[in-house]
């Protein structure tokens, strides 16, 4: 386990269990040189313990480079509890880990992830103030949304030599929370939209109420476009399906978005301009850090603008340095956390 540490530069991995309330989790604190280490909470069932650690590792690394380029004074980290398939007292269970985050004084502040809710927040909130994403502090999908429609912008200032996006045709992948949102957002700025979701529900309502074109769910990587904008899950780029894509730019919410960290070359030797996943979806992380010390939502908006900033001097360095985004923004996130 130390090896596995040391290869992601993990600063702390804590294992927590309590009897009584059922909890089995694990926290993984990646890196604090900027800030306290924020990171969701993770709620699932995992084959065994070894990949919900890994899991917990891995995704604390991505939070410490998202947080790092979003320009927050945060630090990353994530934690995980195991579910089991019968839940006695789900409330129980989250006050017990927000007693043990308590205990880490401030080190880790946990926030909603895959299978939580806002409602666990406020169980955790009973017993520490290193909480967010509450009732109170609210969603931040819409916040997510908003950083991706001014990295689209980026993106096609970038690749298209014009930011207008007044009959620009983007193709969204996945209209869940941050996916519909964009879309209304791109609809109300001129974009031509072609979506695809799992849940025909969804795709009906962007048809009706934005006049979205469907498109099927495994046609959509493959159809025209200026924009491709993954929203759904991630993974979704490889060697084989960006053979065959057929878009200018790809800029999404999705985390992950390349199967491997090679992929960022292929889609560069194919001339598609791709807009680094952490970079663009940090909307929502900048919302919860923000917000969690007490800022206005107006601060929250005003510090989105960084992120067409960020995604505009990446592009500018990866051309002139002949790599791919991906690249320069790992080198640029490596620089602020290590000062290598
Ligand atoms: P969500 O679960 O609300 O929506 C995802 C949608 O994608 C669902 O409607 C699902 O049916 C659809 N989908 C999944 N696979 C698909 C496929 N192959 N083809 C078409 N549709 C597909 O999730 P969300 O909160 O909107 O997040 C979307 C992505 O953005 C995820 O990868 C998430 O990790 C990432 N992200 C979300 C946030 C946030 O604030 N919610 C922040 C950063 C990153």
């Amino acid at each position: 386990m130390f090896a596995a540490m040391e290869a992601a530069r993990l600063e702390a991995l804590h294992l927590v269990q309590d009897p009584a309330s059922g909890l089995r989790a694990v926290i993984a604190i990646h890196n604090t040189r900027m800030g306290p280490a924020l990171g969701g909470c993770r709620y699932l069932q995992y084959g065994d313990e070894r990949s919900a650690i890994e899991d917990a590792i891995r995704l604390a690394r991505s939070m410490s480079y998202k947080a790092a380029l979003a320009g927050l004074e945060q630090g990353g980290g994530k934690a995980v509890i195991l579910r089991e398939p019968h839940v006695q007292n789900r409330a129980s269970l989250f006050e017990a880990f927000g007693r043990f985050i308590e205990t880490l004084g401030g080190r880790y502040i946990t926030a909603t992830d895959s299978g939580t809710s806002s409602i666990d927040m406020d169980c955790i909130a009973r017993h520490t103030q290193h909480v967010t994403s509450t009732s109170e502090q609210g969603d931040p999908s819409p916040l997510t949304a908003m950083g991706v429609f001014t990295g689209i912008r980026a993106t096609a200032m970038a690749r298209l030599g014009n930011d207008d996006l007044d009959g620009l045709r983007v193709a969204i992948q996945g209209l869940g929370s941050v996916g519909f949102a964009l879309a209304e957002a791109l609809h109300a700025a001129g974009a031509e939209l072609l979506v695809s979701d799992l849940d025909g529900g969804r795709v009906q309502l962007a048809v009706e109420q934005l006049g979205a074109h469907p498109v099927a769910c495994e046609a959509l990587l493959t159809t025209p476009c200026d924009i491709l904008a993954p929203c759904g899950l991630g993974g979704v780029l490889d060697m084989q399906t960006v053979a065959h894509l057929r878009c200018a730019a790809v800029a999404g919410a999705a985390n992950n978005q390349l199967a491997s960290p090679d992929v960022a070359e292929s889609l560069e030797a194919r001339g598609i301009l791709y807009a680094p996943d952490y970079v663009i979806n940090a909307g929502g992380l900048i919302h919860v850090a923000l917000r969690h010390l007490g800022e206005p939502p107006s601060a929250v908006t005003a510090h989105l603008a960084r992120i067409r900033q960020r995604l505009t001097e990446i592009y500018a360095h990866a051309q002139a340095d002949k790599r791919s985004p991906a690249r320069v923004a790992d080198q640029l996130a490596e620089r602020l956390l290590y000062g290598a």
